[in-house]
């Protein structure tokens, strides 16, 4: 036991000294008895001293070497000097360490600096102690006696180094640090890179900060390093000033940040941050061995449907699910990411297997094919998905991703749950869809649309009794284009919203125009079925009534029947609005929907048009025309036909009391001025009592066909009408001649 030892240090039992010996002990003890430096031998483990010589027990001021003995120092002992302590001694043990350090020791709480060497030394049972020798006391200034405390307390590391890059002196925290075997500056950078990237600042500049993985008695580290270049203060030789702080810490927070912010917090796949640098390295990496890429772009079909219908927390199940079979489809090397939503993105090196993006499509379409248990719910759910090839399909990632996304919306277009691989035709077509868009927007900017007007007459009076407004796009290189080719393009981008609302408008005006000349005409406005879905329908209506004070008693709206089909309440809302405005409604192209007409009967309608497909089968198919004029009767509304061409169609539905017809067989849509015109003269008949034949002698007005394409001439059934406008020469012509 340590504490029985009342004599001065001494060589551990396990080496009996002999007769020579223990004379030359007897000699050591008297000197260091003798000797005025304070020494005192510590024990570590228990925090006391064990034993000093007389010149120690007075520096600690103990009455006797019991009382000292007795001392506990661990009780103001901080534990930053609990943990160098230790520290030292596993110096001691390591070699035989000695070291010289300025301390401040508080014998009786007076404050004593000293100079200390400190040394190893067993005590009796082994342990390894600490044997003190106070060299000086120090009465240097407080700002120097504070700055070598706080040298001795900080954590952080600082060490000297000679130009050979060993260690001159260091303290504390870096001594504590050192690895084994990790003496020399260099020898402690686990990237060799990393010193040398610090010596070449230190040649340039005089200085280096840097961030490098280092080797220290803790292991791998991360150490914030700076050095500078300085002097020895003792031989005056230049020397290297080192101080370290261990950002081991903020590296793993900075890992774990940059690990969320470049995962998917849902499925853990990469996010699309990472998808850029991560491509641009494969396309790299394949541009060096001449290999090519694949890039997938996978798309949940009807997810939203799942989502809406079963909640978010099923959706969010059905992600993840999603994302470990697509991990079994690909391979470790291959990249798998979520884009986002319901969209992932695969990127496959094809260096191998030119066939292999098929492969893993088809694959992941298999994969996909089990059904997934989300809770207690078995779900069944199939992907599209596009390809695209570098550098085939593109040089860059942001064309290849345009292109993949393209493919896989052609693989939804064709019914989904299938790949599709880019095609230049694709493209070909999104362009020509891009530019009829810009050039949409251009004819709603500079007024290239019109409303061209097809009258409606009544069948028993050959009046004219009404008109459709039929939406007609002078394009400045196309010349005359028909809303077939525009309208599904303008619903499906949103533009109808803006394009409807004109015609509308115009239809609106025009009503109140000819109301003005005093022609009780209604007019007919088609709506798209976006149009009638919007649930501000009813209030733009009812403002382009005030606006433009038509009369709304003489303005209709046609629908079709697919529109009535499904949002069976807001329809209902909606047309009771505009029936309550005062606007007559129509089914448009009646027969070709799905004619339920327990619906058609539960709303405010009172027109039915016919088809026109219906009136051109009249002589081939009589029996649908009359089934289908079976039904308007049934119930019971205005039946108005439609594409009337020739007089046997027209006598048929006549006989039939079919109530109205419009059709090339009278005149095809015209610009509005000649419609007025046609109004005039009608009105010039019928008072001048011509009421027998309305029709006939307006014929001469019907040559007011202004460009051939106002006409479908490549109908095999070409209407008779028209066909005597051929025959009477070019339609230009005739129109040029009879306009003056
Ligand atoms: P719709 O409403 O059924 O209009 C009747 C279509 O038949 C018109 O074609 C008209 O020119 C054509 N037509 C009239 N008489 C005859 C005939 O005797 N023989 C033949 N073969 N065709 C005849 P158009 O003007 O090309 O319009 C096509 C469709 O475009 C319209 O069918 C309508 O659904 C839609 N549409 C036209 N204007 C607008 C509009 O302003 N808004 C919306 N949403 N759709 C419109
Ligand atoms: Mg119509
Ligand atoms: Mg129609």
């Amino acid at each position: 036991m340590v504490s029985s030892l009342s004599g001065p240090p001494h060589a551990p039992a396990a080496a009996p000294a002999d007769g020579g010996d223990r004379a030359n002990l007897e000699f050591g003890r008297t000197v260091i008895e003798r000797l005025d430096t304070p020494v005192w031998l510590f024990d570590i483990d228990r925090a006391r001293v064990v034993w000093a010589n007389p010149s120690g027990l007075r520096m600690w001021r103990a009455e006797s070497l019991e009382d000292l003995v007795a001392r506990d120092m661990s009780a103001d002992m901080s534990a930053s000097v609990r943990a160098r302590l230790r520290q030292y001694r596993a110096d001691f043990e390591r070699n035989d360490a000695r070291f010289s350090e300025v301390w401040t020791l508080y014998p009786a709480g007076v404050p004593t600096t000293l100079r200390v060497i400190f040394s190893g030394h067993r005590l009796d049972d082994g342990r390894m102690g600490m044997l003190c020798e106070a060299l000086a006391e120090i009465n240097d200034t407080p700002e120097r006696l504070r700055s070598a405390e706080a040298l001795l307390h900080t954590p952080v590391m600082i060490t000297l180094y000679d130009p050979r890059g060993r260690a001159l002196y260091r303290n504390p925290a870096s001594r504590q640090a050192r690895a084994r075997g990790g003496e020399a500056f260099s020898d402690r950078f686990v990237d060799p890179a990393d010193h040398e990237r610090i010596v070449e600042a230190l040649r340039t500049s005089g200085t280096a900060l840097t961030q490098a993985r280092v080797t220290t008695a803790q292991g791998h580290r991360w150490h914030e390093i700076s050095a500078r270049h300085c002097h020895d203060a003792v031989s005056g030789l230049p020397a290297l000033l080192v101080s370290e702080t261990d950002v081991t810490g903020h590296k793993a927070a900075e890992a774990q940040v940059r690990y969320l912010a470049e995962h998917d917090t849902l499925t853990g796949l990469p996010n699309r941050s990472v998808i850029a640098p991560e491509i641009a390295r494969r396309l790299a990496a394949a541009d060096r061995d001449g290999s090519r890429v694949a890039i997938l772009f996978v798309d949940l079909d009807r997810f939203k449907t799942i989502n809406d219908s079963l909640g978010h927390p099923v959706g969010d199940g059905l992600l993840v699910a999603v994302s470990r079979r697509l991990a079994e489809a690909v391979r470790a090397e291959d990249f798998l990411a979520r884009l986002g939503g319901d969209e992932f993105l695969v990127c496959l090196s094809l260096a191998d297997d030119e066939n292999r993006a098929a492969a893993v499509a088809r694959r992941i379409l298999e994969v996909l094919d089990r059904p997934l248990r989300i809770g207690d719910l078995d779900l069944s759910v199939t992907a599209s998905i596009g390809i695209s090839l570098y550098p085939r399909d593109g040089r860059d990632l942001d064309t290849l991703m345009r292109h993949a996304d393209l493919a896989m919306y052609n693989a939804k277009t064709l019914g989904c749950a299938r790949w599709e691989v880019f095609t230049q035709a694709m493209k070909a077509e999104v362009e020509a869809q891009l530019m009829l868009e810009s050039s949409l927007r251009r004819a709603l900017e500079f007024g290239e649309f019109e409303v061209y007007y097809q009258p409606r007459l009544e069948i028993g009076s050959e009046r004219i009794v009404g008109t459709e407004a039929l939406l007609r796009w002078h394009h400045p290189t196309l010349g005359l284009v028909l809303p077939g080719a525009f309208i599904p393009f303008a619903e499906k981008t949103g533009l109808i919203d803006r394009i409807g609302a004109c015609v509308l408008r115009e239809a609106a005006l025009q009503q109140r125009a000819w109301a003005a000349e005093g022609h009780d005409i209604s007019v007919s406005v088609n709506l798209s079925a976006r149009q009638f879905r919007d649930p501000r329908l009813a209030g733009i209506v009812a403002d382009v009534v005030t606006e433009t004070g038509c009369d709304p008693r003489l303005l209709q709206i046609e629908i079709t029947e697919s529109m009535l089909m499904g949002n069976d309440e807001t329809s209902a809302a909606t047309l009771r609005a505009l029936a309550d405005l005062g606007l007559s409604i129509a089914i448009d192209d009646f027969g070709t929907g799905y004619s339920n007409l327990g619906t058609i009967q539960r709303h405010p309608i009172d027109t039915l048009k016919i088809d026109r497909s219906f009136v051109a089968t009249l002589e081939t198919r009589p029996a649908l025309a009359e089934l289908i004029i079976g039904m308007c009767r049934l119930l019971d509304m205005k039946i108005v036909a439609e594409g009337v061409e020739t007089e046997e169609q027209l006598a048929w539905l006549k006989a039939r009391n079919c109530h109205e017809y419009q059709g090339y067989l009278f005149c095809p849509a015209i610009p509005a001025d000649d419609f007025a015109e046609l109004l005039r003269r009608q009105r010039e008949i019928l008072s001048a009592g011509g009421d027998r034949d309305a029709r006939s002698p307006l014929w001469d007005l019907v040559p007011l066909v202004k460009r051939a394409c106002d006409v479908d001439w490549s109908s095999p059934s070409a209407p008779s009408k028209v066909r005597r406008l051929e025959i009477g020469g070019a339609v230009e012509a005739f129109v040029r001649r009879d306009r003056d």
